[in-house]
């Protein structure tokens, strides 16, 4: 280990090895495949593997495990398993079949995403994402998923960010339930079969490692209040993403990162931290006191045209009332290539923009105008409303259920919120963690998406990694299984005491403040510092500030309620906890990397356009990050990213 660099963090070994096989790309996926050890059918069932998560990264997996014959243990906080945070995902999933015959290929999928990712994903794995993507809309298809279709009975696509062809399977404004759906019934096949136990408000609160294995969780009964130990062959976290450490984002309330947290505590690397994606399109913020954001699908900017006034004077007024020739439509005047269908990262900057520039439109919230117009008047008028509707109409509802405008009517006012996190627990190409028989599926894992993830793009992972990716790598770790038995390990016990020590201090502390008034603090301090643009000197105030409000939060929480008992105090302090410890890393993640690239857009680093300005020569890397110890200094270890199929360029949509 080197000297403390900065005063913040050790400089590790790299990463020498993603088990990606060497050869063609088309090929390794395959390769990898027939180089796996298998497990004979009559000897899945002796093997037993833990699923944290039901969304569609776990139900998929878990679905698929279990009709491979393994016994599987499924655990999730919610009370059913279709209720994870997947079924919030409205506009739609990518696979390359090119439907639409407008030169889409599996190659393009990969292309897009390596670009859109700004350089900064692993070509092996997103060739193998775009590869088994036409698998999944048939797989889908065949449960009986209800995918839109045209008049002619075909599945219809439409286009997302970042992409000029329409790849976009979608099911209404609706497409995370519908493919939910399907998942959650291939669950419940299995639960009947009895190859899956579905462990619902179940929390994970603990990884158990013993001999360098993961070998199980602890888990929390969340009605009764008891703590459970499992133990098992392997265990896969498809726990969902961190953008809650925010404290406002689009995401689920009850997402978070204890699951990933606690596993790397437990030696599992943390990758890129600090990529978090910003939402060009979610209905803007209307006070102080509110705790969730909503998103306005990005599918909406097919056709909604996205425009500010041109002068600040006119920002107050009816919008139907400023002339065409008043009205700025920024995007298709920067970007004419790509207008309003810009990747996520760059609308979101450029909203920022025009609103510092003092022309956001909507109610002053704390002061400020922060909102564009998404105006769907031009579509009304060339396709009829009843065709709008039939795309849109339940997002249009939403909308106005929560604002109170009719968007037929007048244009929604639209804002970039925290929607998405790229990073997430490292994983090799068998998505297998650091730590052996520790897997990582979906937004949990630090993905395929780089820098910057393209619309549609999550739930394609999520099902890829559940239903086509895990099932055929998990098979090489398991062929050593199953392993002797632990129950009586040091390490279980030395798991379970430090649960119950740690319920037990937040229990007593008994302070003065609640727990939602340090996430909504630290959420501030990451939305302000670490969020759509970066400065050093603001995330070295912003590393200070975290560390003094995670010594407050231990010395003077309130949790009132019992620990062996429904406590929702209780579950939201432990979570919030954990996003005290990694928000912390993320703004050093962030501080590290002296560059712009996708959704981590550094204020030192940009061209004179105002564009992201990546430094290949230095950043070219997934940051992985070790645990050092309660209050030690994190190690990087570096993975390189080799581009040997794609030329890294600077990324233009113009
Ligand atoms: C509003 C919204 C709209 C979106 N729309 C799209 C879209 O149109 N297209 C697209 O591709 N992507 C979209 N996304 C992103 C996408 O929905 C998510 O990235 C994806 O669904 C994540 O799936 P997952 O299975 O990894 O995690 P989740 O669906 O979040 O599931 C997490 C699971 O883990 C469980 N869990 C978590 N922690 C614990 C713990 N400690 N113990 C036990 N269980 C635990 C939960 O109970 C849950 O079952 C959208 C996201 C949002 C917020």
């Amino acid at each position: 280990m080197t000297e403390l660099i900065n005063d913040l963090y050790y400089e590790g070994e790299p990463i020498a090895d993603t088990k990606a096989p060497a050869g063609p790309l088309e090929k390794k996926w395959e390769q990898r495949k027939f180089d796996a050890k298998l497990v004979n059918p009559t000897n899945r069932r002796r093997m037993h593997v833990i699923m944290v998560g039901t969304g569609l990264a776990g139900a998929s997996a878990a679905a698929s495990l279990g009709e491979m014959g393994y016994r599987v243990s499924a655990f999730f906080y919610q009370d059913s398993a279709r209720r994870a945070h997947s079924i919030a995902a409205q506009g739609g999933i990518n696979a390359a079949k090119n439907y639409r015959n407008d030169n889409d290929s599996t190659f393009r999928l990969f292309y897009d995403t390596v670009k859109g990712g700004d350089y900064r994903a692993r070509e092996s794995n997103v060739y193998r994402l775009a590869e088994v993507s036409s698998a999944i809309i048939d797989q889908c298809v065949a449960q009986g998923v209800p995918f839109a279709r045209e008049y002619g009975g075909l599945l219809d696509n439409r286009s997302f960010g970042g992409v000029q062809v329409s790849r976009t399977f979608y099911a209404r404004g609706q497409t995370g339930q519908q493919l939910l759906i399907g998942a959650y019934q291939a669950l419940e096949r299995q639960v009947a079969a009895g190859t899956v136990t579905s462990y619902a408000r179940h929390e994970m609160v603990e990884l158990i490692v013993v001999d360098g294995r993961a070998r199980g969780i602890i888990a929390r009964d969340m009605v009764t209040g008891k703590l459970e130990t499992h133990l098992a062959d392997a265990v896969v976290l498809a726990s969902g993403g961190y953008g809650n450490v925010f404290f406002l984002s689009t995401n689920a309330m009850g997402c978070n990162a204890t699951a990933i947290w606690r596993a790397h505590r437990k030696g599992a690397y943390f990758a890129n931290p600090c990529y978090t994606q910003i939402h060009p399109t979610c209905i803007p913020q209307s006070g102080a006191y509110q705790s969730k954001l909503t998103l306005m699908s990005e599918s909406l900017r097919n056709d909604g045209r996205i425009w500010v006034p041109k002068n600040a004077e006119d920002c107050e007024k009816d919008p139907r009332e400023i002339p065409e020739e008043d009205r700025d439509y920024y995007l298709e005047r920067i970007y004419p290539a790509f207008g309003n269908l810009v990747p996520r990262d760059i609308a979101s900057r450029q909203a920022k923009n025009v609103c510092d520039e003092g022309r956001g439109v909507g109610p002053k919230v704390e002061g400020e105008r922060r909102g564009v117009y998404l105006d769907f008047s031009e579509a009304i008028e060339r396709l009829g409303a009843a065709a709008v509707a039939e795309r849109y109409g339940n997002l249009f509802d939403m909308y106005k259920q929560i604002t109170g405008e009719d968007p037929y009517q007048v244009p929604m006012r639209i804002y970039p919120a925290v929607h998405y996190t790229m990073g997430g627990l490292w994983v090799d190409y068998d998505l297998q963690s650091t730590i052996p028989g520790l897997f990582v599926t979906g937004e949990a894992n630090f993905s395929d998406h780089g820098a910057n993830r393209l619309g549609a793009s999550a739930l394609m992972q999520g099902l890829a990694d559940g239903y086509f990716v895990l099932p055929n790598t998990i098979n090489d770790y398991l062929a050593g299984a199953p392993f002797e038995d632990v129950s009586e390990s040091p390490e279980v016990a030395a798991a379970q005491q430090q649960v119950t020590e740690r319920i037990d201090t937040l229990m007593s502390i008994n302070g003065t403040r609640s727990v939602d008034s340090f996430h909504k603090e630290l959420g501030t301090i990451m939305w302000e510092k670490c969020g759509m643009e970066r400065t050093e000197e603001r995330l070295k105030e912003a590393i200070a500030e975290i560390r003094a409000l995670r010594e407050e939060f231990w010395r003077n929480v309130k949790v009132p309620g019992s620990a062996s008992d429904l406590n929702q105090s209780l579950e939201k302090a432990g979570r919030v906890a954990d996003f005290l410890e990694l928000g912390e890393l993320m703004c050093i993640d962030a501080l590290h990397r002296r560059e712009s690239c996708g959704g981590h857009f550094r204020a030192e680093s940009q061209t004179e356009e105002g564009e992201a300005l990546r430094h290949d020569d230095e950043f070219a890397y997934v940051g992985a990050w070790e645990w050092g110890g309660d209050g030690q200094a994190p190690t990087l270890h570096r993975e390189d990213l080799v581009y040997e199929f794609v030329e890294m360029k600077q990324r233009s949509y113009k």
